[in-house]
């Protein structure tokens, strides 16, 4: 049985790939931040679907005492999805040094923590894969989000470079850049930005956390053995 880590999966986009990577028959580990309940229930309805041991974890990626007991309590990982981040929009010029650590901190020292600790199982069995939940604003940046895009451009770069490092040790890495994904990050948008998004939206939808979900069970898969180091745009063709 393999174990397969999930950031952030107390909802939105990580909970879906918890349940898609569950239904494949991974052992999930579940990771949240503060929405315990949330992750617990998820847990329960995996097992009861399933009959695997999937277990709901409590850490702050950012924190790598946290993070750290997260691995231990979960063991070896074979599959890591850095899902887990945080969203804000404000302009630049408003922008603290505080909003900018903090931002930097979850969305890609949460990402190196994990990374790190998954590595050593990883190497050892020279087997694993990881997939990084970057964002299309990380590919093309976006107005008011600039820590955001520049966090999700960071995750693209270490992507690619680890996959070049691990590549030697058949561990494949690589990301994910979503487009506009139905979740609770979006909902302060509003309905209204969020309808004139659909429309700039080639196929003209809004995108679930199943959409996500779908790329990183392919992106695990043995169907993407040759595919490392690679950004896949999952994004109804905003970002072509
Ligand atoms: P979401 O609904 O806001 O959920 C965020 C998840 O991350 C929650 O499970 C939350 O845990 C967890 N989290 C936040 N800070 C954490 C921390 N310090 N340590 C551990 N977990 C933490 O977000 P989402 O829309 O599903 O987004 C998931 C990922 O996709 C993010 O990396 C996001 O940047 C990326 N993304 C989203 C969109 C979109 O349109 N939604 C587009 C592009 C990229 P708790 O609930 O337990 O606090």
């Amino acid at each position: 049985m393999q174990t397969a880590l999930v950031t952030g999966a107390s909802r939105g986009i990580g909970a879906a790939i918890a349940r898609g990577l569950a239904s494949d028959g991974y052992r999930v580990a579940i990771n949240y931040h503060t929405n315990q309940t949330a992750a617990e229930t998820l847990c329960q309805e995996l097992q009861q679907l399933t009959n695997l041991p999937h277990l709901a974890v409590r850490a702050d990626v950012s924190d790598r005492s946290q993070a750290e007991a997260m691995f231990a309590a979960v063991g070896n990982v074979d599959v890591l999805v850095n899902n887990a981040g945080i969203a804000q929009q404000k302009l630049f010029t408003d922008l603290t040094e505080e909003d900018w650590d903090h931002m930097f901190a979850v969305d890609v020292k949460g990402v190196f923590h994990c990374c790190q600790l998954a590595l050593p199982h990883m190497i050892r069995q020279k087997d694993g894969v990881i997939v990084n939940i970057s964002s299309m604003w990380g590919q093309v940046g976006a107005s008011c989000e600039v820590h955001y895009s520049a966090a999700k451009a960071a995750v693209i770069g270490l992507t690619k470079s680890l996959a070049k490092e691990l590549g030697p040790s058949h561990i494949r890495v690589n990301c994910i850049a979503p487009g506009v994904i139905e979740t609770d990050m979006n909902a302060l948008l509003g309905v209204e930005t969020l309808e004139c998004l659909r429309e700039e939206t080639p196929l003209e939808i809004l995108g679930t956390p199943a959409h996500i979900a779908d790329a990183v069970r392919f992106l695990v898969s043995s169907r993407a053995s040759f595919i490392t180091g690679q950004v896949l745009g999952v994004n109804g063709g905003m970002i072509i």
